[in-house]
């Protein structure tokens, strides 16, 4: 008999895993806090890659439906100098291997796919215990309880599922993002438009980086970058959405004004995101019955890999969990064995030069001699 799996999240890695253990015939439930599909706004354009995401997406039989909600056009990248000039734009030819889709798209062709009540909402997990025999009881805010014998953290940075076998706590990387959208921009904000393009626009500086993205539609998407320490940040009202843009704005004094009224000219309250990390080398002795996967397993500061990671692993962990038959055990092994070695080449590979925020070469100069060598 094989074994009922519960998966704690339902973020792109936890759904992942859902459709593809559902595809193999594998009885699963996944537990969500959200209370359901659109409590929240999901956010955000994602670059999905030919050797994660989209091969992960193949095995959950959605390449199709991922392919019907690609935004075209939207790879195109534009390197801008601080004055605005632009130093170079890569356009979006169709064969760059990353196409875009908004977030919430991608989650909502996953939630498609599962079978009805396989989500269930409003269910926030509070911690687990294990039971003996690799047996796991996971308790709920609402007091309810559950009992599995395969148990996956899929929750996230803040995983419930992860003190099971690591004690290992997230830390603030130094760096944060300030977010903020431009609604209609094409005829509401059409400097920052025009600058932004049809794709995605960076404009970089040592310590500091403007960063933006042409959604689906006429949405400018914009995420400020500052390497500064969370007291810094704690210093700013974000309940007052003018003066917060104004200290922000501060910052990138001498920049061209049509980048910086990414900032000022915001439709919404500018949103801090600090950036949070796991080691890099993370990684736990196997424990029966219990895994992780996504952010839980190897949440890294974005760069670029993240969902495509949890993506993947949720492929992984299920493939894995579909072809050892009853050995569970085997299957979480091999998993993870393949898992702490993936997530260690990602943190470490060598866009940290080219992406780190704070790094003296994260200059323009430095991009373009990148992008044309
Ligand atoms: C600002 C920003 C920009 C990013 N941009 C990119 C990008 O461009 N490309 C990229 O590849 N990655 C990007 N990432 C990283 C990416 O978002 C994550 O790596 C990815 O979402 C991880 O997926 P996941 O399924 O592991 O976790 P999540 O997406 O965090 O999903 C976890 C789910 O678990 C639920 N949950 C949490 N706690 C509990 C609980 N206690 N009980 C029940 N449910 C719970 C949550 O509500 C959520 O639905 C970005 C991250 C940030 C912060």
């Amino acid at each position: 008999m094989r074994t009922p799996v519960t998966i704690i999240g339902a973020g792109l890695g936890g759904l992942t895993l859902a459709r593809v253990l559902q595809i193999h015939g594998i009885p699963v439930t996944v537990y969500e806090a959200e209370s359901d599909a659109t409590s929240r706004a999901q956010g955000g354009m994602l670059d999905i890659h030919e050797d994660n995401g989209q091969a992960a997406l193949r095995d959950a039989g959605l390449l199709d439906a991922f392919r019907s909600l690609v935004v075209e056009g939207r790879e195109t990248m534009r390197l801008v100098d601080r004055d605005g000039s632009v130093l170079h734009e890569t356009a979006d030819d169709g064969t760059g291997g990353r196409p875009e889709i908004q977030r919430g798209a991608l989650r909502q062709a996953l939630l498609d796919s599962l079978r009805a009540g396989t989500v269930r909402w409003g269910r926030k997990a509070d911690g687990a215990r294990a039971l003996g025999d690799g047996r796991h009881e996971v308790t709920f805010a609402d007091g309810g309880t559950v009992e599995t014998s395969v148990l996956v953290g899929a929750d996230g940075a803040w995983s419930r599922i992860r003190p099971l076998l690591s004690g290992a706590q997230p830390a603030y990387v130094g760096t944060s993002f300030v977010e903020t959208y431009l609604h209609d921009a094409d005829t509401r904000h059409t400097t920052c438009a025009q600058t932004v393009g049809g794709g995605s626009m960076i404009a970089p500086s040592p310590g500091k980086e403007i960063f933006a993205h042409r959604e689906s539609g006429d949405t400018l998407h914009a995420y400020i970058a500052l390497s500064r320490p969370l007291a810094w940040f704690d210093a700013i009202d974000f309940g007052d959405p003018a003066s917060a843009a104004t200290r922000i704005v501060a910052e990138f004094e001498g920049w061209a004004p049509e980048l910086t009224a990414l900032i000022s000219d915001s439709d919404t309250a500018p949103v801090l995101r600090p950036h949070f990390a796991l080691p890099p080398e993370h990684r736990w002795s196997r424990v029966p019955g219990v895994t992780l996967l996504g952010d839980a397993a190897h949440l890294a500061a974005p760069n670029g890999e993240g969902a495509n990671l949890a993506l993947l692993d949720g492929a992984e962990l299920g493939k894995a969990l579909a072809s050892h038959g009853d050995g569970t055990e085997a299957a979480l092994a091999a998993y993870e064995q393949a898992l702490f070695a993936r997530s260690a080449e990602a943190v470490t590979y060598d866009g940290a030069e080219v992406h780190g925020i704070d790094s003296e070469k994260n200059t323009a100069q430095h991009m373009l001699e990148m992008l044309t060598q």
